[in-house]
């Protein structure tokens, strides 16, 4: 039996030592990341609110820091002025 392997990079430290550690509540698939360097953390490879992904978050930190509303950061990044400013 051939299964595909299919690598998944965990979105907080880009390591692809990542495992399947089965669908959350959601029926979102969770894996596992195994990098030995950091806090073992979990991710689900499809963020649906998209705030949670680093890059996202520094963008709104930037904003905010150059003075762009929450409102305006959220309408730019495309997630909701409610998570723009839990973030900020
Ligand atoms: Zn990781």
């Amino acid at each position: 039996m051939v299964s595909k392997i299919v690598k998944v990079t965990c979105p907080f430290c880009g390591s692809d030592k990542t495992s399947k550690n089965g669908p959350n509540k959601t029926k979102k698939q969770v894996y596992n990341c195994n990098n030995s360097q950091y806090t073992h953390h979990n991710f689900i490879e499809q963020y649906t609110n998209k705030a949670y992904l680093p890059e996202i978050r520094n963008q709104v930190l930037k904003m905010t820091i150059n003075g762009t509303g929450t409102r305006a950061t959220g309408r730019i990044l495309d997630i909701s002025k409610d998570t723009g400013t839990a973030i900020s």
